[in-house]
């Protein structure tokens, strides 16, 4: 799979994103180092925010059902989760995963909301909101260990920030 990169790159900025012909995704990061990790991960849950809460929201629309909150978390043994108070969580590390993946995870969590269990009245619904969930499953059994490892960076020795290891960003050094 496509590994994505962090790039550090001095100057003024802040983070973006550069995603050079056929080449992975390069995450650029300005400014000095010690604030590169909280750049990072701040800049990465503001848009996978963005893109769950749309899907999240139409899926919801769909089945006619109300969100209480949706909570971006650093898990990294689920994808995301859904409470019965109604709460959906998911993890920053999606944003790493193609747009399609997304959506069946917010589906997946929205059914939850109706079907709070993986029973075959479940899986249907999860198929009415998100018909091609086959395509997602498959790609997240392929690469969902290598998303949980996604940021790292083998080329740079420098040494990193604390919390961007925490954070399952870290480098190779
Ligand atoms: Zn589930």
């Amino acid at each position: 799979m496509d590994r994505g990169r962090i790039v550090h790159r001095p100057g003024r900025g802040t983070v973006w994103v550069e995603r050079p012909a056929g080449g992975p995704l390069l995450l650029c990061v300005a400014g000095e180092a010690p604030y590169i990790a909280r750049r990072v991960t701040d800049f990465l849950r503001r848009e996978v925010r963005r893109d769950l809460e749309a899907a999240t929201r139409r899926y919801a629309a769909m089945l006619g059902v109300g969100i209480k909150r949706i909570a971006i978390r650093d898990q990294t043994s689920r994808w995301g989760s859904c409470s019965t108070t109604g709460v959906i969580s998911y993890s920053w590390r999606l944003i790493f995963a193609p747009p399609f993946v997304l959506d069946y995870i917010a589906a997946h969590e929205v059914a939850h909301l109706v079907e709070m269990n993986h029973s075959p009245r479940f899986w249907a619904l999860v198929e009415r909101l998100y018909p091609s969930m086959g395509k997602a499953k498959a790609w997240l059994d392929a690469n969902g260990t290598d998303l949980h490892r996604y940021g790292e960076q083998e080329d740079d020795k420098r040494p990193m920030p604390t919390r961007l290891r925490t954070n399952g960003l870290h480098t190779g050094a």
